[in-house]
């Protein structure tokens, strides 16, 4: 049986895995080890690429700073850039919006939200806040930027290695089976998104309670189209939200349904009734849905992602539970498990927040 050995083995090729191997390799020896024949399959190639600095829970807002900051270093290299301006707007009921208008979101009068998005109907709503420290994501450039990253630095990507079996050898490393391969390290990172629970059972540690979730996106024509630099609209009762897009409009229906860990398929139906809803609440006259997708968002019951070591199982260590912020999130949690595995301070000390033996889990 072929072996592989690595100071550090990731299982999960999407954008949480990739982030964190990139950031240590170079460092110390990482093996990659991704289930599907490519990497991001699952719900990193299906997420509407905004990241928001004024969205979640106050840890991740302030990761999702720290992971822009990061991306515009980065960024700063290429010949093109992964971050584009595209802000941020929230439309509903006074009492709504006021509830999350308050820090990189600021309350604007309807008469400036109609400016920014003509299409909205006038009526429909009473409020709008914005977020003008939004942005648009290329994350395919990103994820590509890891990837090359990852090998620069001497790590090594392995797709089509579904890891199925893990215990410990003589001397307490790991040995984690992938069919007929076998890896060898002391520390496994667990970065399965909607797998991290079945995962951890492998490894012999308590799940903490991580649902996948599903939500739709559809890219859709319309009549009559929003400006290309408009921003993204979102109502504030999570129920919808659009942005302009190359190919169209796309749109969500925002839904958080709970679903097995899966290969999500869309319901044409659903993305019917929110081309009906958004139509009419807009006059954008959407049309022809060109491409759907649903993907699965996975969290823990209080919303915040699930990072640090186990408390019970050594060298097992948690990059899960990202929910809908697993890009606007990823290079600060990156920074933040990349520290915390090499045992240096992290720039943003996020453990106890973040830690995977919080009350609750
Ligand atoms: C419609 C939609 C819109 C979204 N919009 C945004 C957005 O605008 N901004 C934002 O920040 N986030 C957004 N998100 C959320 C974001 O996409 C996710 O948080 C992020 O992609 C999760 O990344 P991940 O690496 O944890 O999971 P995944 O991308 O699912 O990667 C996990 C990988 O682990 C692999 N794996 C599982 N089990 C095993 C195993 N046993 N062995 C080996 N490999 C295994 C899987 O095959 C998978 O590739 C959106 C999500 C959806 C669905």
């Amino acid at each position: 049986m072929p072996e592989t050995t690595a100071e550090v083995l990731i299982i999960g090729g999407g954008i949480a895995g990739l982030s964190l191997a990139s950031k240590l390799a170079g460092d110390t020896g990482v093996v990659l080890l991704e289930a599907e024949n490519e990497l991001g399959y699952h719900t990193s190639s299906r997420s509407a690429r905004q990241l928001i600095p004024s969205y979640g829970p106050p840890v991740v807002q302030d990761l999702t700073v720290r992971t822009l900051a990061l991306i515009r270093e980065l960024e700063a290299g290429l010949p093109e850039p992964i971050l584009r301006p595209r802000s941020f707007m929230l439309v509903g009921r006074e009492e709504d919006v006021r509830d999350r208008a308050s820090g990189h979101m600021h309350p604007i009068t309807m008469a400036e939200a109609a400016g920014l998005a003509p299409e909205l109907a006038a009526g429909n709503f009473e409020a709008a806040g914005l977020d003008t420290t939004s942005v648009s994501c290329n994350t395919d450039i990103l994820m590509d930027w890891h990837r090359s990253r990852i090998e620069a630095g001497g790590g090594r990507i392995l797709t089509g290695r579904r890891v199925d079996a893990a215990g410990r050898s003589a001397d307490g490393n790991w040995v984690v089976s992938a069919g007929r391969e076998t890896f060898t390290a002391p520390v496994a990172i667990n970065a399965a998104g909607a797998w991290a629970d079945a995962v951890a059972e492998l490894f012999g540690a308590r799940r903490r309670g991580l649902q996948p979730y599903r939500r739709t996106a559809a890219i859709v024509d319309a009549g009559n189209p929003p400006a290309a630099d408009g921003p993204m609209v979102a109502g504030a009762l999570d129920n919808f939200y659009y942005r302009p897009d190359l190919e169209g409009v796309l749109i969500s229906p925002s839904e958080t349904v709970p679903s097995p860990a899966e290969d999500a398929r869309h319901r044409p139906e659903d993305v019917a009734d929110l081309v009906e809803l958004v139509n009419s609440l807009t006059s954008l006259r959407l049309g022809r849905t060109l491409r759907a997708w649903t993907g699965l968002r996975t969290q823990a019951a209080d919303g915040v992602p699930v990072v640090g070591f186990d408390d019970a199982v050594d060298g097992f260590f948690w990059l899960a539970g990202q929910g809908g912020y697993g890009f606007q999130t990823s290079s600060g949690i990156a920074e933040f498990a990349a520290a915390k595995l090499l045992g240096e301070q992290p720039v943003l000390d996020v453990s106890e927040a973040l830690s995977p033996a919080r009350a609750g889990l």
